[in-house]
């Protein structure tokens, strides 16, 4: 376990981690695939996005250490073939949500370990939990089961 020094400020959880995290490229601007994108989901405005090995962060918001973790499990389900992986998770919802569910319960995993505090863990799933049940991902399934998915994914992948 790395040393972390957890706090939230500005609604944002900060995980300072010492060690280096993930090998993705981080850019300003939106993914290549963006018009595609937009025509099946309606993504927020601070919302980031994989393509490959690089995250697309059109907003510029600070970029948590569990949010490039996240982007990174997309980035390996991408694997060689990034165009054909979108084209199903952007057609197939039951597909978006398993790799979401993997995504988020490996963020959850890696808030997990590097976090002592009880409270902000339980405040980072609480934040996954909304996120996943959202509209910006078509609405898959109600918040409840997210955050049960979400927790549940980890127990049994340790
Ligand atoms: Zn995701």
């Amino acid at each position: 376990m790395s040393s972390a020094i957890e706090t939230i400020r500005n609604g944002i959880l900060e995980i300072k981690i010492v060690t280096k995290l993930s090998n993705m490229k981080i850019v300003n601007t939106l993914p290549p695939n963006y018009e595609i994108l937009s025509l099946y989901l309606n993504p927020p405005d601070h919302a980031v996005y994989c393509y490959g090995d690089t995250i697309y962060n059109p907003s510029g918001k600070k970029l948590t250490p569990d949010i490039e973790h996240h982007e990174s499990i997309h980035s390996k389900q991408q694997g060689d073939d990034v165009d054909g992986w979108y084209t199903k998770y952007l057609q197939d919802k039951e597909f978006r949500l398993k790799q979401e569910i993997s995504a988020y319960g490996e963020q959850y995993n890696f808030i997990k370990e590097h976090i002592q505090n009880s409270k902000l863990l339980k405040w980072g799933l609480e934040k996954m939990a909304e996120a996943l049940s959202s509209e910006a991902y078509g609405n898959l399934l109600s918040y409840g089961e997210a955050e049960s998915k979400i927790r549940n994914y980890t127990k049994f992948n340790t």
